[in-house]
């Protein structure tokens, strides 16, 4: 009898579950195609590292061991899993013939059960003692989140009391080794008690494990379905860089996403992942600041829009109840679905003002334990935003006007990009004979700020002065160098942004440019990992790892002892981006007399200075500024000196240690200007205040 009822459960609750499987899958399909399903192995290790091995969460590590417990614990409690069920479907089945496997099975499963446990008490502590921020959510949030915690509890309590009560019960195998078990032993040993007992949670165990399974779909915690294909299907890029759209396909009228069916079917599969862990919002440098930014409910907010829109769009109907004033239940569902169909992603479930606030500083795509992509989505939505609303801040016109007449961001005239030559000897490409070009060792890419803004401009006079003294051959683009795209194509306008990398590629083409070196770390991302998708390739090099493989090859050399201490704020596009936190500091390490001290929140882990992503032409009106909040951290650490090695970073340094620190006790310098004083001797390069 036992066997019939558990064999209809058993059957109605798979079903259950296939169904949920292949409406998800329905509702995956309203985005749009993408290719995740190549370079099987990459993927594989993917899942192996971050999935199966939680390394994203060892980041935090008291908060990921206790998660790695719950999922660890999960993963050798499916063999239970697997067991109740082969129990339940057949009279006398079990996995005992496994012999001395089923040994080491059950062992683990009794040790897992008891972590899985203490995750479970742990985490109603964070979430109800001790009230952790990122985990704070509405009330249904918290409910749900109740429950599931409470259903695991469940599990892992009722197996553990259904495997202690099989000996009394005459239920136990011959290869079963359970340590808890064997404690709990002497209080179900009589039969009388053991039979109903071990009956009892048996039931209970497989139960809430089918239930369980067939809440998740509807639950905030899908994630436990989807987290590992996700991570499976993640990117496999280990750069930043952004999709380019092809404007010459052929029917191609949308550009960017302005709802869920412009994402991609990864796109959503990622709202359906988000597991409300909050650690993207919680490095934020615009939420953390009191801005509407929540890059948490960015993904949230598309996952609702899918789970409202997808099943109209699939034809399944909305569910409804028939309510007051609808002549049928047939009305209200009409009337419901036209409210859904008339809402918009943008603005009902994103506010617009939000996504003009990141940095796109990428700290929430590095912290997400399950490999969410928020800064691409961004983008997307930007880019619907620019190219398709024409909806923007009012502030980014003139940038995007002086882009596209003067190849800069800034009201400066395109014939005055080299005018920072006169007086140092640097030479254009055109000025170079054929041989010269030849022999160059590097072409020095300045950018925008590094030819037109007045103090980035020491910066590149001293980064051109040092690579003289250590005899590189290096020659400019001057007047035909041009925005490299990056400002524009981060604020949305790909039109534009691809019209000035067409150019730069054609010229850069044109000289056989096989190497670049660069000190703006935008420049730098865009020409090494984007500009290959418009045919140009080549080797691009930042200016601090070039000065400091200068320094190794002993061409230059730092004499001259600086007595200060000093503080480096990292770059995110040269950090995050690109992986690069050592070579600025081993330059700092080559001054002697040097101090060198950390901010709390540096390398991986450093907190944006607020002008990336195009937030440099926009006005930051909400909240406190993101360079203020930065500033204050450098100066804590009491250092002398803010190094930087970006042309953004020292603009939003220099102002935020101004306005805390009016008097000019300290001061922000580029690391190049530091290098070059070390190798020149104190004096040679003008300190600004
Ligand atoms: S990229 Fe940075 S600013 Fe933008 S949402 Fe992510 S953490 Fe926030
Ligand atoms: S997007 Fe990632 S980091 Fe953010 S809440 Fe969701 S799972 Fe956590």
């Amino acid at each position: 009898m036992k066997h019939i009822l558990f064999w209809v459960i058993f059957l109605a609750a798979s079903a259950g579950i296939l169904w949920n499987l292949r409406r998800l899958i329905s509702y995956l399909q309203v985005g749009k195609k993408e290719n995740r399903f190549d370079h099987i192995g990459e993927r594989v290790k993917n899942v192996l590292v971050v999935a199966i091995g939680q390394s994203k969460l060892m980041r935090e590590p008291i908060a990921g061991a206790i998660h790695a417990a719950i999922f660890w614990g999960f993963l050798v409690l499916l063999a239970a899993v697997i067991e109740s069920v082969i129990e339940g479907l057949i009279p006398g089945g079990n996995l005992n013939w496994l012999g001395p496997v089923y040994s080491v099975l059950t062992i683990s499963q009794d040790v897992f059960c008891v972590l899985v446990l203490t995750g479970v008490v742990w985490a109603f502590w964070r979430r109800y003692v001790t009230k952790v921020k990122r985990l704070q959510g509405d009330n249904e949030e918290k409910k749900d989140a109740t429950l599931i915690l409470a259903l695991i509890g469940t599990i892992v309590t009722s197996l553990l009391i259904t495997n202690a009560a099989r000996f009394g019960a005459g239920e136990e195998y011959s290869w079963a080794v359970r340590p808890i078990g064997m404690l709990l032993h002497p209080l179900l040993e009589n039969p009388s008690v053991a039979i109903p007992v071990f009956e009892a949670m048996w039931w209970l165990h497989i139960l809430t494990i089918l239930g369980f399974m067939n809440y998740l779909p509807y639950s905030k915690h899908l994630h436990v379905m989807t987290s590992i294909p996700n991570v499976y299907f993640g990117t496999l890029s280990t750069v930043n860089k952004l999709e380019k759209i092809d404007f010459e396909e052929e029917g191609l009228e949308k550009f960017g996403v302005s709802d869920i069916e412009d994402f991609t079917w990864k796109q959503l599969l990622d709202g359906m992942t988000c597991t409300h862990c909050g650690r993207c919002t919680s490095v934020c440098p615009a939420n953390s600041t009191g801005k509407v930014l929540d890059p948490k409910q960015i993904i949230i907010q598309t996952h609702h829009r899918t789970m409202d829109k997808a099943p109209l769009m699939v034809g399944e109907k909305a569910p409804a109840t028939l309510g007051e004033g609808a002549a049928t239940n047939a009305d209200l569902i009409e009337s419901q679905n036209s409210d859904i169909l008339s809402k918009t992603l943008i603005g009902d479930y994103i506010p617009t003002e939000a996504l003009w606030q990141c940095t796109t500083c990428m700290a929430c795509v590095q912290e997400c334990p399950v490999m969410i992509e928020h800064v691409p989505a961004i983008v997307d939505l930007r880019r619907s935003l620019v190219m398709m609303q024409a909806e923007f801040p009012a502030e980014i016109q003139p940038a995007f006007n002086n882009i596209e007449n003067n190849f800069t961001p800034w009201a400066f005239s395109a014939s005055e990009r080299a005018d920072w030559t006169e007086g140092t000897g640097v030479k254009t490409m055109e000025e170079a004979t054929e041989e010269e070009r030849d022999n160059l060792d590097v072409l020095f890419w300045v950018g925008c700020a590094g030819s037109y803004d007045d103090r980035y401009k020491k910066v590149t006079k001293a980064f051109a002065e040092l690579m003289d003294i250590a005899g590189v051959r290096f020659r400019i683009l001057g007047t035909e160098e041009k925005c490299t795209g990056d400002p524009a194509r981060r604020m949305g306008n790909e039109y534009l942004a691809q019209s000035l990398i067409q150019m730069n590629a054609e010229t850069l083409n044109a000289y056989n440019v096989k190497k670049i070196v660069t000190s703006c770390p935008h420049c730098f991302n865009t020409l090494l990992n984007e500009y290959g998708d418009f045919g140009a390739k080549f080797e691009v090099v930042h200016h601090t790892a070039f000065i400091d493989n200068l320094l190794k090859e002993g061409r230059l050399k730092t004499l001259t002892p600086m007595q200060e201490k000093v503080t480096y704020h990292d770059s995110c596009y040269l950090g995050r981006y690109n992986n690069q936190y050592e070579a600025p500091r081993a330059m700092l390490e080559n001054i002697p007399g040097l101090e060198i001290v950390e901010m709390d929140r540096n390398k991986s882990r450093g907190f944006c200075c607020g002008a990336g992503g195009g937030q440099m032409f926009m006005e930051e009106t909400e909240g406190k500024r993101v360079n203020i909040e930065r500033s204050e951290e450098a100066l804590a650490t009491g250092a002398s000196v803010v190094a930087t090695a970006c042309p953004f970073c020292m603009t939003m340094m220099n102002d935020g240690v101004k306005s805390k620190d009016p008097e000019g006790h300290v001061v922000v310098r580029d690391v190049a200007e530091m290098v070059l004083e070390a190798v020149k001797g104190r004096g040679a390069e003008p300190v600004e205040a």
